[in-house]
């Protein structure tokens, strides 16, 4: 309001015009918004009649005075104001966009991917690449506060098929020898550490080599971080700072307690998943003794029988129960069904089991959960993991239905106490849960020679609203020992010596003790952003086929390029 009657140049694009006849007016818009442009017949009619001609995404720049406008549109920031033009000039004509440039456009993911830079014109997408911006911003400004130094690494560097698997780059140079794309920049920011620069920091590209999902890209951002001479607890703090400054320089608001803290084992026991979504209770209930011996074949001959209570759903209709039961029968659930006790408000108890139970057994069970009437107990049965997990999944549509999750409620946690090893049944061979360079507890060092699969390591993630947003690990920092944690993962001294023996070498140079975390920078902008996938907060996103619909790639190399590689391709 304070321009108006001032002379200004805008430029931007038409996102419409309207044509009043008297009058025209076109909506240009530009990084910072929208503007009406005014065009009036009676003062310069041959220029509006050329604003008339002004398609869609057309580029233009107009000149004109500031006027405060009669019909006032209070949702944009400029909509006090118009513009009065008597010039105006097309810099660029442009082609009828393939869907409209609008908040809700009418263009499928598939054409808009195709056309990204005509997606990212739309407000959504900028919105959440200026969250983004900002995002890196602060976390920069937070642990530059902190005395964090960013440090590039490289990205051409050595093959270590540990954890997911590679992307190779052949060298021409060194002809049948191959670079790897960095998993992330887990050796060099421990050599960072040996070198004696305290604490790293770096906003980086990282490239796995998986199957997609709709929180996965084959290239994805961390924000990478270590520390030397700390315990897990500084870690802990400093990065609890980070995760509260962007809330609050951010979103704008202060979480002023400490995150809550779990070990790996409460979680899985309480809801499944090391990644729990703590907006909501709802916590497992194991009921196996309490529910087998009763002759009911199905628990009878089930290792584990769990339940969670949903608070009021007593009212559930048999139709609402078949579709719970169809879900958890879903074949990436994998539950074989589903029961249930309906304990109703007048004190009824009533089951899928009926015919196994008396009311007098379904007290028991509704007791020993603290049910109350008016609730629903679901229950699944089978092998103790996979039904842990079905019911995991149940648990999170039960949050669903009852809106018990909303995205703009937020309860980071910490995670910690994970196993070392996972142990895989198929190559028969123990795997690092994290990374081969994360510590085990030091009391738990004398059980990698008796029982592996108990040793706990110093590792922690960083879960909000059931998404892991970040992970990290006390590092080993003695190369006797590194050895002994590749001869528990199955590599013979001189494999590890092949692959790893840099790390192990400089771990005699006098190396630090360390640790760190990376944070999912994708998935925590997005997760800021309300979006389910972080393709959304990604202005160049690959589709879920890992392909680049845009400029059509990956894509066949010319043979003058395979020869200079000396690489043959197997045609089909
Ligand atoms: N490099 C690890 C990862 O990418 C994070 C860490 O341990 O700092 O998961």
């Amino acid at each position: 309001m304070n321009n108006v009657n001032t002379n200004v140049t805008l430029s931007g694009w038409v996102q419409r015009s309207r044509d009043l006849g008297g009058m025209t007016f076109i909506d240009l818009r530009d990084r910072y918004g929208i503007t009406q442009l005014v065009f009036n017949m009676d003062t310069n009619a041959a220029l509006c009649k050329e604003a008339r001609e002004m398609g869609r995404e057309y580029v233009v720049q107009a000149e004109g005075k500031v006027a405060e406008r009669s019909n006032k549109n209070p949702k944009i920031p400029t909509g006090d104001i118009e513009i009065m033009v008597d010039k105006l000039q097309i810099l660029n004509k442009a082609n009828t966009p393939p869907f409209t440039i609008e908040d809700e456009s009418d263009g499928g993911d598939e054409l808009r991917m195709k056309y990204r830079y005509l997606d990212l014109r739309r407000n959504p997408l900028k919105n959440n690449l200026l969250l983004r911006h900002k995002m890196a911003f602060e976390s920069r400004n937070y642990l530059n506060g902190q005395g964090f130094i960013e440090i590039e690494t490289p990205v051409l560097i050595k093959s270590t098929p540990e954890g997911a698997r590679d992307f190779v780059v052949p060298s021409r140079v060194n002809q049948g020898q191959f670079y790897a794309l960095p998993q992330s920049p887990q050796t060099f920011k421990q050599l960072l550490m040996v070198a004696g620069y305290d604490r790293y920091m770096q906003i980086v590209k990282c490239f796995r080599d998986e199957d997609l999902r709709a929180d996965r890209q084959p290239e994805f951002t961390q924000i990478d971080c270590e520390m030397a001479f700390v315990h897990q607890e500084d870690i802990l703090q400093m990065f609890e700072g980070l995760i509260k400054h962007l809330f609050q320089s951010v979103k704008g608001f202060m979480i002023g307690d400490a995150f809550p803290r779990m070990t790996y084992q409460e979680a899985m026991n309480k809801y499944g998943s090391d990644k729990p979504d703590v907006r909501f209770g709802m916590e497992f209930n194991e009921i196996t003794c309490e529910i087998k011996g009763r002759g009911f074949g199905v628990v009878d001959s089930s290792e584990y029988v769990g339940c969670i209570v949903a608070e009021d759903c007593a009212g559930y209709s048999r139709k609402q129960i078949d579709e719970l039961t169809e879900f958890v029968k879903k074949p990436q659930i994998g539950a074989k069904g589903m029961m249930y006790i309906r304990y109703g408000e007048d004190g009824s108890l009533k089951s899928s089991m009926d015919k196994f139970y008396s009311a007098g057994d379904l007290q028991k069970i509704t007791d020993k959960v603290h049910a109350r009437p008016g609730d629903l107990l679901l229950i699944l049965a089978g092998e103790k993991i996979p039904t842990k997990k079905a019911l995991c999944e149940l648990r999170l549509e039960m949050g669903n239905q009852l809106g018990l999750r909303p995205k703009d409620h937020f309860k980071p946690l910490w995670v910690l106490d994970f196993p070392l090893l996972e142990w895989d049944e198929e190559t028969r061979r123990f795997y690092a849960m994290h990374h081969p360079f994360t510590s085990p507890k030091p009391e738990d060092i004398p059980l990698l020679d008796t029982d592996p699969a108990r040793v706990r390591a110093n590792a922690y993630d960083c879960v909000i609203n059931g998404v892991e947003v970040g992970g990290g690990s006390i590092r080993i920092h003695d190369d006797q020992l590194q050895k002994k944690m590749f001869r528990t993962l199955g590599f013979t001294d001189e494999e590890a010596e092949q692959q790893f023996g840099f790390l192990m070498s400089a771990f005699r140079y006098g190396a630090p003790p360390h640790g760190g975390i990376a944070f999912g920078f994708d998935r925590l902008v997005s997760l800021f952003a309300g979006e389910d996938s972080i393709r959304d907060v990604i202005a160049f996103p690959k589709n879920n086929a890992a392909r680049d619909v845009m400029a059509d790639c990956p894509s066949v190399i010319s043979d003058e390029q395979l020869k200079e590689l000396s690489i043959s391709v197997k045609r089909n």
